[in-house]
């Protein structure tokens, strides 16, 4: 073999070789096992989780640093998990006896408040905190945010609760208000089964509605604000030793 075609051989291969190697490499990241589907977050461009819990009262949101998807930590045990979430407070009133109902039952839960709320009513944000649950962030007005001006919908969404996880009041989202949730840290977390408590259909009703309804690592939305709450308070006593007899745990959203 003559030197100048030996050179022109292994050229010839280190090519080959490149080629196949990238080959490779796009087949393999084809080849990657898609996210989990998470239905409770509407943006599907949400990171994986970090496995350790960060508290919103030790981090601060960072525009940099995307925000963590609120369930998927939890999502690939063998625990049966659901995540009881409550919108609309702090509330005096209905606020403690949500925590009461939560702690008699060994039960945790993310509290979506209104930033409005939490000024009105100081105190009640730590004593949600100190029960091991969560606190996301429902804006700072409960505004229809996708009926704002640029700067309300900015202020509606930056100026709220500290947290990472921020959900829309009314469920209105569009992609302005998704990116400027994205842009404050946070993640869009929605619901994946609303009993409606907050049209008052009767205890009953609301129980059985979230028995119907709730499968393993589902949100369920109820309030413990804007209005009586007898009917949710009475119903969680109800549902959470029948849901834990299925098997379910109560975890707190990673917010
Ligand atoms: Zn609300």
């Amino acid at each position: 073999m003559s030197r100048r075609f030996a050179t022109y051989v292994a050229t010839g291969m280190a090519l080959a070789v490149l080629v196949v190697g990238s080959l490779i490499a796009v087949a393999l990241s084809k080849s990657r096992p898609p996210k989990p589907a998470v239905a409770s977050t509407a943006t599907s461009a949400t990171p994986p989780a970090t496995p350790t819990r960060t508290p919103n009262v030790h981090a601060p949101a960072s525009p940099q640093r995307p925000a963590p998807n609120p369930t998927a930590a939890f999502a690939h045990g063998n625990k049966k998990a659901l995540f009881l979430s409550f919108d609309d407070g702090p509330d005096p009133v209905w606020t403690p006896k949500i925590l009461q109902v939560l702690a008699k039952h060994g039960a945790h839960a993310t509290f979506f408040e209104l930033g409005s709320m939490q000024a009105a009513h100081p105190g009640l944000r730590d004593q949600v905190l100190a029960a091991g649950n969560t606190i996301g962030s429902h804006s700072v007005t409960h505004a229809q945010l996708t009926a704002l001006s640029a700067a309300k919908r900015h202020h509606e969404i930056a100026d709220g609760p500290r947290s990472t996880c921020f959900r829309p009041p009314y469920g209105a989202s569009n992609a302005r208000v998704r990116a400027e949730i994205k842009a404050a840290g946070m993640v869009e977390v929605l619901w994946d089964v609303d009993p409606r408590d907050w049209a008052r259909p009767g205890t009953q009703a609301i129980v059985h509605r979230i028995l119907a309804n709730a499968h393993r690592n589902d949100i369920i939305l109820l309030h413990d604000g804007g209005g009586d709450r007898s009917q949710t308070v009475a119903a969680l006593d109800k549902v959470l030793p029948l849901l834990k007899a299925q098997g379910y745990s109560f975890l707190a959203m990673n917010c």
